[in-house]
């Protein structure tokens, strides 16, 4: 591992003066970033270490929604009433990621900027991927490939986003909150994460030195109708390859809202619009959830190994649809 400056800050303030000095990294967790800095993935100059700070609690806002600092451990969200109780989505995307000490280690603010598993990313014997050295190339575009993107890849990546939490914040429409040597701002989840186009290299719009500080989740229509279906090769402790995150609002037995998003499957999660809407007023049950589910893999381009997802996909959405709506209230 090269070496590295080690600053500890405790205040946002200084976070951001500290990573404007020295070009570092924040550290949180540590979870993704200390592993790819032992493999020389990534060598930041300095860490500065957001630790003792705080940005640790979950709280309910005015407006009827709730905010989660980027602080809180990824345990500590699944298993917040809050979250359990109005958001069960996201406590049970989370729960379906990592193992419960990772869990306790990572934050949501780690969660999101974690970087992709392609194997050829992982290991700098590769020489050719364009994320970790911009202009190299992309081994996975004619090489393993089974587990990478089928929408939103470009001929310099094909690399999808591991996150099970993305997901499921993709269907809640959360914003994340950051501050930057330019001030606050917020971003829209959807315009958070970046597809590969020419920067491959690039993940996300966060600007230099820009600190995410929360996440916030509007009132959600999906507390009482939602699924978080994660399909991947072993049971536990691995990323999916492809997962479903369903949210639908249902009076009087017919469909009035519906939010789907895929995992597994691109850079960034991949909200299905046209599945949603064709939901709409339509009683839900296997006839709507089987065009929903055609509709949102039209457009799919696999790539040599993983057309397989294309199935694998459009059955996961009707199985989150379905145990999205069924009642477990009884019995
Ligand atoms: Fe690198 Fe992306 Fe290609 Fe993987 S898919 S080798 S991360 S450029």
């Amino acid at each position: 591992m090269k070496g590295f400056q080690f600053r500890h800050v405790t205040s946002i303030g200084d976070a951001i003066r500290a990573a404007v000095d020295t070009g570092g990294s924040y550290l949180a967790g540590g979870t993704n970033l200390v592993d790819l800095m032992k493999s020389s993935v990534v060598q930041p100059a300095a860490l500065v270490d957001i630790r003792r700070i705080g940005l640790t609690s979950i709280t309910a806002t005015d407006a009827g929604g709730v905010v989660v600092e980027a602080g809180v451990t990824n345990s500590a969200i699944a298993n917040h009433p809050l979250i359990r109780t109005q958001y069960p989505l996201l406590s049970q995307a989370i729960l379906n990621g990592a193992t419960t000490q990772l869990r306790n280690m990572a934050t949501a603010g780690g969660n999101l900027l974690q970087r992709t598993r392609c194997p050829y990313f992982m290991e700098p014997s590769f020489a050719k991927c364009n994320k970790r050295t911009p202009g190299s190339g992309c081994a996975a575009l004619h090489g393993f490939n089974r587990e990478h993107a089928v929408f939103g890849a470009s001929p310099h990546c094909v690399a999808i986003h591991p996150s099970d939490m993305a997901v499921a914040l993709a269907v809640l429409d959360a914003v994340v909150h950051v501050e930057g040597p330019q001030g606050p701002r917020s971003i829209p989840i959807a315009e958070f994460f970046t597809l590969p186009g020419d920067t491959p290299d690039t993940d996300n719009t966060l600007l230099p030195a820009e600190l995410i500080i929360g996440i916030e989740l509007p009132p959600s229509p999906y507390a009482e109708n939602s699924w978080y279906l994660k399909i991947r090769d072993r049971h536990s402790y691995a990323f999916a390859l492809v997962s479903v995150a369903a949210g639908i609002g249902v009076t009087d037995g017919v469909v009035t809202a519906a939010a789907l998003a895929l995992g597994g499957v691109a850079a960034k999660p991949w909200r299905l619009t046209d599945a949603e809407q064709s939901l709409v007023g339509k009683p839900p049950g296997p006839s709507a959830f089987h065009a929903a589910a055609q509709l949102a893999m039209s457009g799919a381009q696999p790539l040599s190994q993983n057309a397989f997802k294309i199935d694998l996909a459009r059955h996961g959405v009707v199985r989150a649809l379905t145990l999205a709506t069924t009642d477990r209230t009884s019995g």
